[in-house]
């Protein structure tokens, strides 16, 4: 029997919270005809919905229960991921506080990963994408060979974060997921890194695009 290899591929882009890898994965998608991914939405919707039906963050028995009885749809609109949950769009609430504040300790649980995992790998059905996250790299495309690691200083990115008006603790976040079992941010093997702390939005997509063609991947001018 012959194998069909799907003709799709993907660019993950991993890297800690505000590191400003959301603009650069757009930005990559715009430049290179692809669709951005957004898988830190995912875990968001899936948080939001867990606050939503009021189950206790901890409760990871209750949790796993309530993963088989919702329906989570990503899609694209071309050019941006999108998800409905139970068939609605959370939108801004995705970015509320409480979900900020929760939605380390549930993407920690392997169950929430495995669910949302396959979603990520579906897109490739349909075409190549640009995904970003924190095991995009590492677990999500182990094979992929373009992959970069968007790091910048922790006062650059947290002055990031209060400039879009959000409360979040992105230091407590990114120690929640570093250091989780299963699949913890990572530089993930042959990764390259791009310290994105005195980039401007420019420059940063100038240089994600030449690490992508030391990488292998074609690129016109
Ligand atoms: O990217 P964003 O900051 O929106 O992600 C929100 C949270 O979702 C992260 O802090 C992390 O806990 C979780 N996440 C994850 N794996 C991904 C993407 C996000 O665990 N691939």
């Amino acid at each position: 029997m012959s194998s069909n290899p799907s003709p799709h591929f993907a660019i993950a882009i991993d890297g800690p919270a505000a590191s400003g890898k959301s603009t650069l994965a757009r930005l990559l998608a715009q430049r290179l005809g692809l669709t951005m991914v957004n898988s830190g939405a995912m875990y968001r919707a899936i948080t939001w919905k867990i606050l939503q039906q009021n189950i206790d963050p901890q409760d990871t028995a209750a949790i796993v229960k309530l993963l088989d009885l919702i329906t989570i749809q990503c899609g694209s609109d071309g050019i941006m991921s999108t998800i409905t949950i139970d068939g609605v769009d959370p939108g801004d609430a995705l970015r509320a506080e409480a979900i900020n504040n929760n939605v380390s300790t549930i993407s920690a649980i392997p169950e929430v990963r495995e669910k949302l995992i396959d979603l990520q790998r579906g897109y490739l059905t349909h075409s190549s994408v640009v995904m970003e996250g924190r095991d995009i790299g590492s677990v999500v495309f182990p094979d992929t060979p373009y992959k970069i690691y968007v790091d910048a200083a922790e006062h650059v990115r947290a002055a990031r974060r209060g400039k879009d008006g959000e409360v979040d603790s992105i230091a407590k976040r990114d120690a929640a997921d570093s250091k989780r079992t299963t699949a913890p941010l990572v530089v993930a093997e042959g990764a390259t890194i791009l310290d994105n702390s005195d980039h401007t939005i420019e420059s940063g997509v100038a240089a994600a695009i030449e690490i992508l063609r030391q990488q292998g991947l074609v690129i016109p001018d």
